[in-house]
C-alpha cells in the first residue's frame, strides 16, 4: 500500500464528491494517440483522427472530431473537437474507468477491490442503470471515485437528433446529482461514437469528453487472463483504461481487476482520477 494513496483516499473521504482537483488527482488531460480502436463496427473517430497526420484529406474524412471551428467556451467548459484520450504530465499515473453500470452484481466487487488498494477510479454510469441503484452511486462518491455521465440508455449518439442527445445527457446528470450532490464533470459517448452535438451539449452541461487509451474489450468476455494482459501490456504513463461493470456478464472484468491492479501498483503506477483543468 502506498502512503500517498492512503493520504489521497483520506482526503477524498473528507472532501467527498467534491474531491475533484484535490491533491492526489492526476495532471492535465490532453488529446493524444489511442493505442487501440474503439469497439468494432463503430467509428473510433477521435483516436483515428489523432493518429493520422493532419492533412486536408484527413480533415474531410473526419469532419466531426478532428478539426472543428475554434472551440468556444460555455461557462468554464470548452467545446472540444475531439475527446480526451489520455493524461498528460509527468509520473507513472494511470486512470481506470468502468462503463455502463452500476450493476449490483458486479459494481460492489469492483468497489471492494478499489477500496482494498485505496485507489480511486472513474465510473461512467448510464442513467437507466443508475436510477435503480442510487446506493451504488452514493458509495462511489463517498469512496472518492468520479462518477461520469454515459447517457441514459447507451444509444449511438450519431444516429440521434440534438434534442434526444440532450435528454440522454441531462436526465443522467440529474440522477447523479440527486444521489451524489454534484453533477458529473465528465462525459463519455457510448461506443466511443462522438459527434459535434455531443461535444457542444456536453460542454453546455459542464462536462469534458473523456475517451480512453487502452480498451480491454472485456465486453467480449475474452477470458480473465486476456483482460489482465491487455491492461498490463498497455500500461504506460498517462494511459486511461476502459473496462465495464455492467452490460452483460462482467465476472471476468471483476476477476481481472483483482489481478492487474496489484500488478500495476507493484510496477510503480499510481492509479488516480483526472483533474479538470479550466481555461
Ligand atoms: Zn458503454
Amino acid at each position: 500500500m502506498q502512503k500517498d494513496q492512503l493520504l489521497t483516499r483520506r482526503r477524498a473521504l473528507v472532501a467527498g464528491a467534491a474531491a475533484l482537483g484535490a491533491a492526489g488527482a492526476a495532471g492535465v488531460l490532453a488529446t493524444g494517440t489511442g493505442d487501440r480502436a474503439a469497439r468494432p463496427a463503430v467509428p473510433a473517430t477521435g483516436a483515428q483522427a489523432a493518429r493520422r497526420p493532419l492533412k486536408p484529406s484527413a480533415y474531410r474524412l473526419q469532419p466531426l472530431t478532428g478539426y472543428g471551428p475554434p472551440g468556444t467556451v460555455a461557462g468554464r467548459t470548452p467545446v472540444r473537437g475531439a475527446p480526451l484520450l489520455r493524461l498528460s504530465g509527468r509520473g507513472r499515473i494511470m486512470v481506470l474507468t468502468f462503463d455502463d453500470g452500476p450493476d449490483p452484481r458486479y459494481t460492489p466487487d469492483i468497489l471492494d477491490t478499489l477500496a482494498r488498494y485505496e485507489v480511486r477510479a472513474m465510473f461512467f454510469v448510464c442513467g437507466e442503470m443508475a436510477a435503480g441503484n442510487r446506493d451504488l452511486l452514493v458509495r462511489m462518491a463517498d469512496e472518492g471515485h468520479v462518477v461520469g455521465n454515459h447517457t441514459w440508455s447507451h444509444p449511438l449518439l450519431t444516429r440521434l437528433g440534438r434534442g434526444r442527445i440532450r435528454s440522454e445527457m441531462e436526465r443522467t446528470s440529474d440522477v447523479v446529482e440527486t444521489a451524489c450532490g454534484e453533477r458529473p464533470e465528465w462525459f463519455r459517448a457510448p461506443y466511443g461514437a462522438w459527434n459535434r452535438a455531443a461535444f457542444q451539449l456536453g460542454a453546455e452541461l459542464g462536462m469534458e469528453p473523456l475517451a480512453w487509451t487502452v480498451d480491454t474489450l472485456d465486453w467480449t468476455t475474452p477470458g480473465t487472463r486476456t483482460i489482465v494482459d491487455r491492461v498490463t501490456d498497455g500500461a504506460a504513463p498517462g494511459v486511461v483504461v476502459l473496462s465495464h461493470d455492467a452490460g452483460g456478464d462482467r465476472s471476468q472484468s471483476v476477476r481481472a481487476l483483482r489481478a492487474y491492479l496489484p500488478e500495476l501498483l507493484d510496477s510503480g503506477y499510481r492509479i488516480t482520477v483526472p483533474r479538470r483543468q479550466y481555461a
